[in-house]
């Protein structure tokens, strides 16, 4: 069971069950997601995950492969919870930013399966050992 909350403290959440994949993503849209160079995911089944408290909002735009990208954000603090994308490699499941997770359970158990969006990578950043790699998204 994975714990997490916003910057905030107004949204709690819960995650049951085993995580289906961990990825970082250096697309476009999570540059302005996260603020910064990359997102650091979890990938989970949508049922797993359980709101405690505090309110989500949904914010939907395209993303830059022409799918619709949905963040989940706190109302009061705009902190990203999840997200979710029309492609049918995300049906069912949602996109955790794992710096939401606490207890040390989050980025620090982040290390990723595949590293997504490889055309955009900051070239100051380099690349991760044992790591599959994709230009855009797999397949
Ligand atoms: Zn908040
Ligand atoms: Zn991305």
């Amino acid at each position: 069971m994975l714990t997490g909350s916003c910057f905030c403290g107004n949204v709690k959440y819960n995650v049951s069950g085993e995580l289906a994949d961990k990825g970082i993503c250096h697309c476009l849209s999570c540059r302005k997601i996260s603020g910064s160079t990359y997102t650091t995911n979890f990938v989970i089944p949508e049922s797993n995950f359980s709101l405690i408290s505090g309110t989500l909002k949904q914010c939907t735009a395209k993303h830059e492969n022409g799918m619709d990208l949905t963040i989940n954000f706190c109302q009061n603090c705009g902190t990203t919870i999840y997200k979710t994308a029309s492609l049918d490699m995300f049906a069912g499941v949602v996109v955790l930013l794992a710096g939401t997770v606490d207890g040390g359970q989050g980025v620090e158990k982040a290390k990723p399966n595949s590293e997504l969006w490889m055309k955009y990578r900051v070239d100051w950043l380099p690349s991760l050992e044992g790591v599959t790699q994709f230009n855009e998204f797999p397949g």
